[in-house]
């Protein structure tokens, strides 16, 4: 039997609507180095509207057109957010750290006509400019030297000139709530970047979830701190909730350093922020050397690696801050899981659960896959690789304009889950624990050894700044870790004390052989450890 109820289309429309009405009041405060720049909901919902007449009338953009940002995360990249998808056009959002061939590859395959770029990445983007094949115009946001694109064939917009004198209100089209809304590519670990189109309704049902207790709870009395790049999984849904819960939110645009985190979160007094461990790893250095008020912060979200617990406990032993646990992938919108813990713990028990991945929302369903492609039980102790389905995880990747959806079998199981790579156990009252991506698990001898694990072990040591293992191959073993440490400036610690420090925690045949003190880990195009590199540098297994 079919039901009575209405089927209203989940429209990013309705979100730029709600939050820039009954919302009106909140605001985007874009950090600028100096005054931070105010601008509020309502304003910028007239903002978005200009954009949308501009983008339409001047640029000629239409349905299905994907128009790209390269842009940090600021008051004009929230209009775009939600005046691009409203419009019924594709919100493409570009990392501007990729390496240049990459961000070429992806301009080119999403056929990107236009692109928003702020004026600070000129210099970044002028010099590819001559490859990018459909860009028919530029709409540069802020000041930059704009010398760097004479002789560029696009089109050179200056994006308020743009939107000035056009029209506060647009009538948004009533689009199917499946429709693509916003694109972003995975970074290419492996093979050609991977393009997850996000519609209407995952985006919706998504920053939903992000809104409820279990998750992050966003309301009018919070500030938002979305550290974590907009180019990145759309910061974590972040923008989109906190529009449609009318949470004011404050941008970091491209002052993504420790000091200048600190002055902002003191200054403009956030009570949530979010970004991946690397980022919380540096504030919270900061903040043991230079004491600062940073009372107002109720909430810190890290996901995107794991967390390692010294991190969490620092956060909040010194500083008073609770950190929350998450896991997602650019493919599941990203959320995914988060660790809040079972009403009724404490102590000792509180802190497992908080340490763990965390718990799915109903929407998404979990399972393990042992390497037999037998489906394992969530005992906590049978370890598998994830896969996840639900209404805002991808089901394919984008084919490009002529091409069908791309299911590759490394990705999508027969009967359509999400195959994430990642390898951990889920316990029966739902929580995710991650002992590896499956990449990253060193097979030392048949047996399994959890690079994660030996990683927070070393960096709960008080000398140690970072610590990443690595499998490095073996003769004997076929493989066996190697642990690069980062120290802290003065400590004078050796090998010797940290396998010490180690063989207290861990089972002897997981001490790594092999060590090496390294100035920093390299990282990712989104801040996260990249052991590509790192097993590159040390794939003979001998040590520099
Ligand atoms: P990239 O491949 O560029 O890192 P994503 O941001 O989509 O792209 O990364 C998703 C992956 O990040 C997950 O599959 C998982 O391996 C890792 N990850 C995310 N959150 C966590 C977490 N809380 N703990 C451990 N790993 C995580």
């Amino acid at each position: 039997m079919y039901s009575t109820m209405q089927d209203v289309p989940l429209l990013i429309s309705r979100i730029l609507t709600h939050g820039s009405t009954v919302h009106g009041q909140a605001q985007v405060t874009t950090w600028t180095g100096g005054e931070p720049h105010r601008r509020s909901f309502a304003e910028i919902g007239r903002r978005a509207a200009q954009l949308a007449h501009a983008l339409r009338d001047e640029l000629s953009v239409s349905d299905e057109d994907r128009v790209g940002t390269l842009m940090w995360n600021n008051a004009e990249h929230m209009e775009a957010y939600l005046a691009i998808p409203s419009m019924g056009a594709v919100l493409h959002t570009l990392n501007l750290r990729l390496p240049a061939e990459q961000l070429v590859w992806i301009i080119n395959h999403a056929e990107d006509r236009v692109v928003l770029v702020n004026g600070s990445l000129l210099p970044l983007l002028a010099p590819l400019l001559p490859q990018l094949e459909n860009l028919r115009h530029l709409v540069v946001v802020g000041p930059g030297d704009r010398s760097v694109l004479d002789g560029a064939r696009a089109r050179v917009h200056d994006y308020e000139e743009l939107i000035a004198d056009r029209p506060e209100t647009y009538d948004w089209p009533e689009l199917d709530e499946r429709d693509a809304a916003a694109l972003c590519y995975t970074s290419g670990t492996t093979g050609d970047p991977k393009g997850v189109l996000y519609s209407h309704r995952s985006l919706y049902l998504h920053s939903l979830q992000v809104n409820t207790a279990e998750a992050f709870a966003l309301s009018t009395r919070d500030i938002t701190l979305p550290v974590v790049p907009m180019f990145h999984v759309n910061a974590w849904g972040l923008p989109h909730a906190a529009f449609m819960a009318g949470a004011s939110l404050l941008m970091p645009d491209r002052f993504l350093q420790p000091a200048p985190l600190a002055e902002m979160i003191e200054t403009v007094r956030p009570t949530i922020g979010a970004a991946v461990p690397t980022i919380w790893q540096g504030l919270l250095a900061e903040l043991d050397a230079h004491k600062r008020d940073v009372a107002c912060l109720r909430t810190v979200v890290i996901g995107g690696s794991a967390c390692p617990p010294a991190l969490m406990r620092g956060f909040e032993d010194r500083h008073g801050i609770r950190v929350v646990h998450a896991w997602g992938m650019t493919e599941t919108s990203p959320l995914g899981c988060v660790s809040h813990p079972p009403a009724g713990v404490s102590g000792e028990e509180e802190w497992a659960y908080r340490a763990t991945q965390g718990r799915f929302p109903a929407s998404v369903e979990a399972r393990l896959i042992g390497p037999d492609g037998a489906q394992l039980p969530h005992d906590g102790t049978a370890a598998g690789e994830l896969e996840v389905r639900g209404p805002w995880i991808a089901g394919a990747y984008y084919g490009g304009a002529q091409g069908e959806p791309l299911r590759p079998d490394d990705k999508f199981s027969p009967d359509g889950w999400l195959r994430t790579g990642d390898v951990g156990t889920l316990s029966p009252d739902g929580y995710l624990t991650l002992t590896d991506r499956a990449k990253d698990v060193i097979k030392s001898g048949g047996e399994w050894i959890s690079s994660v694990e030996l990683e927070n072990h070393l960096m709960a040591h008080p000398d140690v700044t970072e610590a990443a293992v690595v499998a490095v191959p073996d003769d004997k073993w076929g493989e066996r870790p190697l642990a690069t440490v980062v120290l802290n400036q003065g400590a004078t610690i050796g090998y010797e004390d940290l396998k010490a420090f180690l063989g207290e925690r861990i089972a002897r045949w997981q001490l790594p052989e092999r060590w090496a003190v390294i100035p920093a880990v390299p990282k990712t195009s989104v801040g996260k450890f990249d052991k590509k590199v790192l097993r590159r540098q040390y794939a003979d297994g001998e040590l520099d």
